[in-house]
């Protein structure tokens, strides 16, 4: 049974009576609910069994809509606004006390954007509530950029996946937060840092051993597969070393040869990052699949969204 459907305004019925509804966006699908309903926000707690310390990202259909959620704007993040939005971008502010705690996980500030795709954008348009939206995975595991991924992990527990084609951007948002006024990334994601660079100049990055860590172990586990995976820099060599395994490969852009694959994918035969990302999530979902006893991914060129690339993988690494 398949609960994916294209109509907007079921989508908005659902979401108006207290209840959540999967959308797409252009990084990831997200399990969507009324910000002001604590039932809807309670549920995709429950339903993602997400941390109740872990908190929301708010979505608005216009930049117009941003002072009802947040009491000040630093001039950075406007600029950032102006540059990035509808898009990618993700703003951590000082929240409006009409903001409820369990978005912000108690904090004193909340995170928005404007996605960039044109459904959620109507479909926000149509409500008059903003929607906190987390990707439409289970917590940890890899996020859904189909309709279909959401399909199968919630098909059980939800009333509907809006339809909205394969995500274009493919990982989650850039997360940018203000010390002062001064931004700092939180999250690295699907605009990248010379971007951000560009517009607000050098930017700090709060935890860089989420970026370049030391040892995996130090990461979070999220976005992972159920199988176990490595990321490595070499790939024939880490192939031979696991020649004893049904093995499958990611790779950046070229196909190997060896008897022990038994299925590869590769990102981007051009070498194109923005492709490989939107497509990333996807491959990872396949691979699963596969019946493996070991995913062997390939390193990125550590620029651009290539950062953002091996960080997800890096996080796909860590155990279990
Ligand atoms: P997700 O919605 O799953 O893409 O994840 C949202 C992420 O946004 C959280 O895991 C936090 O890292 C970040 N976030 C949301 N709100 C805040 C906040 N008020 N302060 C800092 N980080 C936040
Ligand atoms: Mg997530």
């Amino acid at each position: 049974m398949s609960i994916i459907s294209t109509d907007i305004s079921k989508a908005v019925t659902i979401l108006s009576n207290d209840e959540l509804v999967a959308i797409p966006t252009e990084t990831v699908y997200g399990l969507a609910g009324n910000i002001f309903s604590e039932k809807a926000i309670k549920r995709i707690f429950e339903t993602k069994k997400r941390p109740f310390f872990n908190p929301l990202i708010v979505h608005i259909p216009s930049v117009e809509l941003l002072p009802t959620i947040v009491r000040y704007i630093p001039e950075k993040a406007q600029l950032l606004a102006d540059a990035f939005w509808p898009g990618p971008v993700t703003l951590v502010l000082p929240k409006n006390s009409n903001i409820p705690d369990l978005i912000t996980a108690g904090k004193d500030t909340v995170a928005v954007r404007i996605p960039n795709h044109p459904v959620a954008l109507e479909l926000l348009n149509a409500l008059n509530f903003p929607l906190a939206a987390p990707s439409a995975n289970p917590f940890g595991s890899i996020s859904p950029t189909t309709a279909q991924h959401v399909n199968d992990y919630f098909k059980n527990d939800i009333k509907m996946v809006l339809e909205g084609g394969p995500c274009e951007r493919g990982i989650e948002s850039t997360i940018i937060g203000f010390n002062g006024d001064e931004p700092i990334i939180y999250r690295l994601g699907s605009t990248s840092i010379e971007a951000i660079e560009a517009i607000v100049g050098p930017i700090e990055i709060k935890n860089k051993k989420e970026i370049a860590p030391d040892a995996p172990g130090m990461l979070d586990r999220h976005y992972a597969p159920k199988t176990e995976t490595i990321l490595v820099d070499n790939l024939s060599e880490a192939i031979k070393n696991h020649s004893d395994k049904r093995i499958g490969i990611l790779a950046i852009n070229t196909s190997s040869e060896h008897e022990a694959i038994a299925f590869q994918i590769i990102l981007s035969e051009a070498t194109d990052l923005q492709e490989a990302a939107s497509k990333l999530y996807d491959a990872l979902h396949q691979l699963d699949k596969q019946d493996l006893d070991l995913i062997i991914a390939e390193r990125f060129p550590d620029v651009g969204l290539g950062k953002s690339i091996n960080d997800r993988l890096q996080r796909a690494t860590v155990k279990a």
